[in-house]
């Protein structure tokens, strides 16, 4: 048992500091001997807010159940222990022909924390969310029982803990199904875009034909230029098409935090500017490895210190698709008048696959991410007027991305919560759940 400051969220707001952190060992309980303090499971610190976060009370650091207990290479089903990297995962399933189902922008996350936030990827519109691909996992609740869930058995507590933000109890094993490929490589197809309208035409062209999809979008861009950007779309080669070429090599490592943020108002416009101009040419086609296709920024080791000691904000909504048009344009436009731009904005279609989590985030519409250097109180007042957008358009924010949404908000956007709350273990709590229940619970 160790008390730490070493368990921050991935944007580094809230500050916080767990009373103590436990780690469980192979063949003892998982769970600490019951007191006074909410448990809650870390996985690998990757949300970027309070999901994560159990301020004063005890985190259980789930990395050292890592170790995989099977798989089958004919079906591709995997069963491992919760605290199992995705990167771990490719390591050992991809020279084997299997690639993970669903993945995020980042391979370093653990199985349990993407089924706790039922993550999503570029192929939602394909594949739908992470927790689609989970066939069952074994979930300890904190009397000590440990049950089986599946879409056959303890079905409720199946779809309350996908999505549930670790608070039903802790997964303690996992069995997922891979999906087949011919290698690491894809092919990728980008394409530069001028306005939003022309965005929305390229993901509806692209939707049938390319298993992944996303956008990145100059967010200091406006007028006729507003939501211009870059369409990637990309398929997995075949095992015919496989070049002869190595993984990259690890990229360059932010060792120290500078004292302030260099994600600010003088560099922001330039950097979104020469992004978008980084090629003279529209329409490029390359072969690209999985790595620099899916997980950019896993190259650049602790980018998220960029921001300076005050951390970052991360913004993440869904709206739906009827007017996704008029609502994006308008969260762009409040963004470009607030000078607050994102170097990091994403944008993508989510698909019709429905998710099988309670509490799941995606859902049909157009999905905007982004990143804001933490300026305090004007930060959080562009956020919430961006809240104002999206719960008027019927659409919700992504809770692994939040530090500060309001309980009418979150109630707004999630209608099952108070379903989900029956769900909840009576020992397990976080911050995110504290502020968005209120007393209301
Ligand atoms: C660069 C980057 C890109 C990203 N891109 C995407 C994206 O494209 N799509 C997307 O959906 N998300 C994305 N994310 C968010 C990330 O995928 C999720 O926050 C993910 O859930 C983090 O996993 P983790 O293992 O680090 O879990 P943590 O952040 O440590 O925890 C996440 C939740 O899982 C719970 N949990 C962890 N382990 C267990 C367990 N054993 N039992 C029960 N609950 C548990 C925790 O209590 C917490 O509520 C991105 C994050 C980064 C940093």
């Amino acid at each position: 048992m160790s008390r730490a400051g070493s368990h921050p969220s991935w944007g580094r707001i809230p500050a916080s500091t767990p009373a103590r952190v436990v780690r469980p060992v192979a063949g003892r309980s998982p769970l600490p001997a019951a007191d006074d303090r909410p448990l809650l499971a870390y996985g690998n610190g990757r949300s970027y807010g309070d999901v994560v976060i159990n301020n004063n009370g005890t985190l259980i650091d789930t990395r050292s159940l890592d170790h995989f207990i099977a798989f089958d290479a004919e079906t591709g089903v995997l069963e491992c222990e919760p605290g199992v990297l995705l990167a771990d995962i490719l390591r050992l399933a991809l020279p084997q022909g299997w690639f993970v189902p669903v993945t995020p922008g980042t391979q370093y996350v653990t199985v349990a924390g993407a089924i706790a936030n039922d993550v999503h990827g570029k192929n939602h519109h394909v594949a739908g969310t992470f927790g689609r691909h989970v066939l069952d996992f074994d979930l300890t609740a904190s009397d000590g029982t440990t049950r089986t869930c599946s879409r056959s058995n303890n079905t409720d507590r199946f779809a309350a803990t996908i999505g549930g933000l670790g608070l039903t109890g802790l997964i303690t094993r996992v069995r997922l199904r891979l999906r087949r490929v011919g290698g690491a490589f894809m092919d990728v197809d980008t394409h530069r875009f001028d306005n939003l309208r022309a965005f929305f035409e390229l993901s509806a062209a692209s939707a049938d034909d390319y298993e992944y999809t996303v956008a990145w979008v100059d967010c200091s861009a406006t007028g006729t230029k507003l939501g211009r950007g870059w369409f990637m779309r990309a398929n997995h080669r075949p095992a015919m098409g496989q070049p002869n070429a190595a993984a990259p090599k690890p990229g360059p490592n932010f060792a120290l935090t500078p004292p302030f943020s260099l994600m600010n108002r003088a560099t922001l416009t330039p950097l979104n500017t020469l992004y978008f101009h980084r090629k003279r040419k529209r329409r490029f086609r390359a072969a690209q490895h999985y790595q620099p296709y899916f997980y950019p920024l896993d190259g650049i080791r602790n980018w998220n210190r960029a921001y300076g000691p005050a951390g970052f904000y991360q913004y993440q909504c869904v709206v739906p698709p009827g007017d996704a048009e008029a609502s994006i344009s308008e969260l762009l436009a409040r963004i470009g008048a607030s000078g607050q731009g994102s170097f990091l904005s994403v944008l993508k279609v989510f698909g019709d696959v429905p998710s099988p989590g309670m509490l799941s985030f995606p859902r049909p519409g157009a999905t905007l991410a982004l990143d804001f250097p933490n300026r305090g109180e004007s930060t959080r007042r562009l956020l919430e007027s961006l809240d104002d957008v999206v719960m008027a358009a019927g659409g919700a924010v992504y809770p692994a991305k939040d530090a500060r949404m309001s309980a009418t908000a979150f109630q707004h956007y999630f209608p099952r919560w108070r379903e989900f709350a029956g769900y909840v273990d009576p020992r397990f709590s976080s911050d995110f759940w504290l502020r968005v229940t209120g007393d209301t619970a």
